[in-house]
């Protein structure tokens, strides 16, 4: 088939918009949804100058959804000096996976001259999600143990890096799996955090939407800027740009729930082409009232600090610290 923009050979069929696309306008689209999606969601704010500029931090794990954000945010911003960027990579320890998307991460960030940190488990806490997984003393999934450690190393490294922003590689379909989930498990209350948390648009965007997010003084607000690109697209981007991509999964990834939500949402959008985007189309705007009536300083009122590091947590110890103790009693 022909690329319905210029008539070279089609790389893609995207059923959802009908179209056929060739390898220039494919990436051309992509780059076009996430720059789309930057001024949506008020990404780059009034107040940021060259003097004063944001510091934007890019949750950077070398595979091809965080290489293909930093590789786009690096073109549309490199000569805009209102905007830093920060590439920030995490060590888990787990053998033979982490040390080759590392090496992504290096070489990537070296030809786009990006500054570059990486912070490791082994270092922060002192475990190896190895040995968290072989110990397991909550009898809980790997990525339960890693998710708690993540949000404790990326929201105090943000802190850190003077970040106004924390960005991730989260596509279209990560989001709409999200958005079931949330619906599948009936709960209102995390559809209205995932609007203040990430989905919500900051003031100064131009989303069609009347409610801008909440941010919350604890934590450094996040943002999605690829969330509107399905993942297949991003995997062509990545091997059509020859970007550094690393393709393996980690061996402990042990979302079960989540690929049954995958393999259903694909079928559905086998059959519909366009549900996801439907699907997300129709949360945000829930997530937008949920947020009006769960969100906002509700959420927030009885936020303390942990007794023993200080991140901010509703009880007395934090999550983090209480699975190092676990892991310590071993
Ligand atoms: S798949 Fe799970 S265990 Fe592996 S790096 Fe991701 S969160 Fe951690
Ligand atoms: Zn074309
Ligand atoms: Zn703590």
């Amino acid at each position: 088939m022909e690329c319905d923009k210029c008539g070279s050979d089609a790389v893609l069929h995207a059923a959802y918009s009908g179209l056929y696309l060739c390898e220039h306008h494919l990436c051309r689209a992509v780059e076009k949804r996430l720059r789309r999606r930057v001024r949506e969601d008020g990404l780059v704010p009034d107040d940021a100058t060259p003097e004063n500029p944001e510091t934007w931090v890019i949750g950077l794990s070398g595979g091809k959804d965080s290489v293909v954000l930093t590789s786009i945010l690096h073109d549309v911003f490199e000569r805009d000096p209102r905007i830093e960027l920060v590439a920030l990579s995490i060590h888990e320890g787990i053998e033979g996976y982490r040390d080759k998307s590392l090496e992504a991460c290096e070489e990537l960030t070296a030809a786009l001259d990006i500054r570059h940190e990486v912070v490791s488990y082994d270092e922060e806490f002192g475990v190896q999600m190895d040995d968290v997984v072989e110990d397991d003393p909550e009898g809980m999934a790997a990525c339960a143990y890693c998710g708690v450690f993540r949000r404790d190393v990326l929201s105090r490294y943000a802190e850190k890096l003077d970040a106004d922003k924390l960005l991730t590689g989260h596509n279209l379909d990560d989001e709409a799996q999200t958005a079931l989930m949330n619906f599948f498990e009936g709960d209102v209350d995390q559809i209205a955090k995932h609007f203040d948390a990430s989905l919500g648009p900051f003031e100064g965007g131009d989303a069609p939407t009347d409610r801008t997010r909440e941010t919350q003084d604890h934590h450094v607000p996040r943002a999605k800027p690829l969330r509107d690109v399905p993942e297949k697209e991003i995997a062509l981007y990545a091997r059509f740009q020859d970007l550094p991509a690393h393709i393996t999964e980690c061996p402990h990834a042990s979302e079960a729930y989540r690929g049954e939500i995958q393999e259903l949402m694909l079928g559905m959008e086998e059959n519909h082409p366009g549900t996801r985007h439907s699907i997300m189309a129709g949360y945000e705007k829930l997530a937008a009232l949920a947020a009006d009536a769960f969100g906002g300083e509700d959420s927030d009122t009885d936020f303390g600090e942990c007794d023993n590091c200080g991140a901010p947590t509703a009880r007395d110890s934090c999550r983090k610290c209480s699975l190092l103790e676990a892991l310590e009693a071993i």
